[in-house]
């Protein structure tokens, strides 16, 4: 193997720099030419191309987003669409393709890799943790900590204040972000999608939490929790409790930021996996982290699988909100 591609694709993800930075130095080390696509798959189509070298990818380490910029393409949906870019990666010599992103761009990337001669390895990288074969996304850990960040800032104002704060976080269908900043913000409950919420027992929690002498209530609500997002769960609160609240919806700041050192070092590992799985004819994979140790996924499981939440994680947090 001669020239490799890379892209990032789907949502940004705060260490997809760092993951590029790393692809493109083991791959130089391997003697790789490393080929740098501008905005995800569209990039391919459009023939959005960067030749990168090691200096080409100097002081990213530290800078979330992805210099390659990510966009959705609904084209690579389509036959004609994926032809088309099997074409251009053709002509172009890109004989592996890394791609960092979530499901949706590993279903990209598997389309491409079975209409065509291209080797692809995936990489996890999504700040909503929600891919079967890694524990931790690219991404994921920046987001818990700068949703946190603001967490604990609520807190200053709630407890002084003695008020219930409703906060929501990202995740989309998941609650791995909800989960570990509610453990880790002292929550007095936390909304998931993958648990029913019943706001009778809310209420009876928050009015519990005030009666045992609480000062403040924190809920973390994750955005795609089936009860609605933290405007219409704080309304159905307030019409059994009467109680008075304030709403904080965090959003995209939960996106961008510089990487935490965990990520960083967990997109450096995993970039220079990638890239030596390919050197070493690997293709079809996802390359992620479980328990400590590089391991690799088919990249059809990433998708037909489902990453459960930890229960362990699950059942603390009722017990350490006493
Ligand atoms: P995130 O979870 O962070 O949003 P993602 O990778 O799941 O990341 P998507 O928007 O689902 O984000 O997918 C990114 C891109 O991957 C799409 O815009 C499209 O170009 C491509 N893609 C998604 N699904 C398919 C598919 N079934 N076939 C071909 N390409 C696809």
């Amino acid at each position: 193997m001669k020239k490799i591609g890379v892209l990032t694709s789907g949502g940004d993800a705060p260490g997809m720099n760092a993951c590029i930075r790393a692809i493109v130095r083991c791959g130089v080390s391997r003697g790789l030419e490393v080929v740098g696509i501008r905005r995800g798959y569209r990039g391919i189509l459009e023939e959005d191309f960067v030749k990168l070298g090691s200096r080409s990818v100097a002081n990213i380490i530290y800078r979330g987003g992805t210099i390659l910029e990510t966009a959705r393409c609904e084209e690579m949906k389509t036959e004609e669409g994926i032809r088309k870019a099997n074409g251009i990666l053709q002509r172009e010599g890109i004989e592996g393709l890394i791609t960092i992103g979530g499901d949706g761009t590993f279903r990209g990337a598997v389309a491409l890799a079975e209409a065509g001669d291209v080797k692809v390895i995936g990489i996890p990288g999504t700040i909503d943790n929600d891919v079967y074969g890694t524990d931790y996304a690219i991404g994921f850990d920046t987001a818990i900590n700068t949703a946190l960040d603001a967490i604990d800032k609520i807190r200053d104002t709630a407890g002084s204040l003695q008020r219930l704060f409703f906060i929501e976080v990202m995740g989309r269908s998941r609650g791995f972000i909800a989960l570990e900043v509610g453990i880790a913000g002292g929550a007095e409950d936390i909304l998931i999608p993958e648990l029913e919420t019943k706001i009778e027992q809310l209420c009876l929690d928050i009015r519990r939490s005030f009666k045992r002498g609480k000062k403040s209530s924190i809920v973390i609500v994750a955005e795609g929790d089936e009860a609605g997002g933290a405007f219409s769960i704080a309304q159905q609160v307030w019409e059994r409790l009467r109680l008075e609240y304030r709403i904080c919806v965090l959003g995209h700041v939960q996106r961008g930021g510089s990487p935490t050192a965990r990520d960083r070092v967990l997109a450096s590992k995993l970039g220079a996996a990638a890239v030596d799985a390919l050197v070493n004819g690997m293709a079809g994979y996802m390359v992620g982290e479980l328990k400590g140790e590089i391991a690799f996924t088919p990249l059809r499981e990433t998708w037909e699988k489902r990453k459960e939440l930890d229960s362990n994680l699950l059942r603390l947090v009722k017990v350490l909100a006493e």
